[in-house]
């Protein structure tokens, strides 16, 4: 059953909200994006945002702030120690969380950092329902190892689970008695989790990962970064929580974890981070790490302006009218994209729209990038800017071998209040035109391969002539249109 709000009987999303700036968009022609995609080499993070039609990289740091947000940029106070802008912060963290401790830091692999350093040490193992790059970095540079306990449908494209980013409760125990509890420093759950498509877990979940931990006396830390998404699919998708207000429902989380953290470039739609707790034993741990690394503990590395668009932004998140948008647009752009057989992942998620490259292009090696290739090739037929998700995001192993990534996706986020609907169909119309001539599409090679975060910096070729051909086949097939 669609969740989408309808209008007059359509399957259309309806905006609460009305755009009061703009930013003009450049769309360059289909030969100048080949050789953009090209000086890029093939990787979309090099990409210059000249080029870029519609931005769907990522939702970090480019969701759209409403009026009040900016307004309260306006009443900042700054000061390196003391700042007003930091006592409205806290508060607000306060009065949604229910916890009376706020340590801030600059975004949210700060907060990665410090909980790391703190709790982390050599042979720790640390379970989790999903893990997320930064997260899984900071916990293995402290000499820690990550244990994903994701339920068997996690990994599955295509599925109608609710709660694919749920803990497989029964693993959770079995990994805590063979480890032992002394060896675990935390569970870590993380809200609407990303790398499997932006996937929730449930309430009762939490809850059952709650009693877990209080049976072995392991702490209980909750990744809040996408936490607006997650509301909204409790919200809609849990019997028990479809009378409860956003704001219970968050407080009701919030009670079940030791500590919050999060990052404000996707949380409260501003820049910055966060950790939130009501023990003061935790807090004593971790406090002298925030001057250390990210600034005084007034301020953690954010500037004063961003913290008040992040009081505000946050009490905006607790408005459903808010966060459904994202997670309706997603929908909307999922469900067009199945009904002329893209494979996606389903059911949808927040933070995008996630293209299957395994099925899309099943022509293509996973050696030869099929989800890097997707990625070019959706640039150079659209202009439209995604994120490989696959084996060009994974490390080779010590002897050089390929690590094969277990999926590969295209994400194709849609940050939050930022696009039309007109935008995202248009994204649909080229996929689909490029679905029906994905033979075309060929593989990628690396020419210049980074050994660490290769998918930030590196640069790869076509292995073949084939994007010269997608482009003389969208010519014949477009005409003189971009
Ligand atoms: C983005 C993200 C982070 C890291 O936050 P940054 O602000 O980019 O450092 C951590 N966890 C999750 C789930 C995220 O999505």
């Amino acid at each position: 059953m669609s969740q989408i709000k309808f209008y007059q009987g359509e399957n259309v999303p309806l905006e609460m909200h009305k755009v009061r700036i703009v930013q003009k968009l450049n769309l360059i022609p289909v030969e100048e994006r080949l050789q953009a995609m090209g000086e890029a080499g093939n990787n979309t993070f090099l990409l210059r945002n000249r080029d870029v039609f519609l931005d769907m990289l990522t939702d970090s740091g480019v969701n759209a702030m409403s009026d009040k947000q900016m307004a309260a940029m306006m009443q900042a106070d700054d000061s390196y120690a003391g700042s007003e802008t930091f006592y409205r912060l806290e508060a607000k963290m306060q009065e949604i969380f229910g916890k009376d401790i706020f340590l801030p830091a600059h975004q949210g692999r700060a907060c990665e950092n410090i909980i790391s350093r703190a709790f982390v040490k050599p042979g720790s193992v640390v379970p989790m329902n999903y893990h997320f790059t930064t997260t899984k970095s900071h916990i293995t540079l402290n000499g820690g190892r990550v244990e994903e306990i994701f339920i068997d449908e996690a990994l599955k494209i295509t599925s109608d689970h609710p709660f694919k980013g749920n803990v497989d409760i029964d693993k959770l125990v079995a990994l805590i008695e063979k480890e032992g509890a002394g060896n675990i420093p935390f569970v870590r759950m993380e809200a609407g989790t990303n790398l499997i498509g932006g996937q929730p877990f449930s309430m009762e979940n939490l809850q059952q990962v709650r009693e877990v931990c209080d049976k072995y006396g392991i702490m209980l830390v909750l990744d809040a970064s996408l936490l607006a998404d997650n509301l909204y699919f409790i919200k809609i998708r849990e019997e028990s929580c479809l009378d409860k207000s956003i704001r219970e429902i968050t407080r009701e989380m919030s009670d079940l974890c030791d500590i919050i953290y999060f990052s404000a470039r996707k949380l409260g739609c501003a820049r910055g981070g966060g950790i939130c707790t009501s023990r003061a034993d935790l807090a004593d741990e971790m406090r002298e790490l925030v001057p250390l690394f990210e600034g005084f503990l007034t301020y953690g590395g954010m500037s004063v302006r961003e913290m008040e668009a992040m009081t505000v932004g946050l009490d905006e998140t607790m408005d459903m009218e808010m966060i459904d948008q994202g997670p309706q647009f997603i929908e909307f752009m999922v469900e067009e994209l199945q009904k002329k057989g893209i494979p996606v992942v389903t059911p949808a998620g927040g933070l995008g729209c996630h293209v299957d490259a395994m099925e899309f292009v099943d022509h293509i090696p996973q050696e030869q990038y099929p989800a890097g290739a997707l990625a070019a090739a959706i640039y150079i037929v659209s202009g439209v800017r995604g994120m490989e998700r696959g084996t060009m995001s994974e490390q080779r192993d010590d002897d050089g071998n390929e690590t094969i990534s277990n999926m590969e996706l295209v994400r194709l986020a849609l940050p939050r209040r930022v696009f039309t609907l007109s935008q995202v169909k248009y994204a649909v119309d080229r996929i689909v035109w490029l679905y029906e001539n994905r033979r075309l599409i060929g593989g990628l090679s690396f020419v210049e391969e980074p050994k660490v975060l290769r998918f930030f910096f590196g640069k790869l070729a076509p292995v073949s002539d084939w994007q010269t051909k997608l482009v003389a086949k969208f010519r014949e097939d477009f005409g003189d249109s971009l």
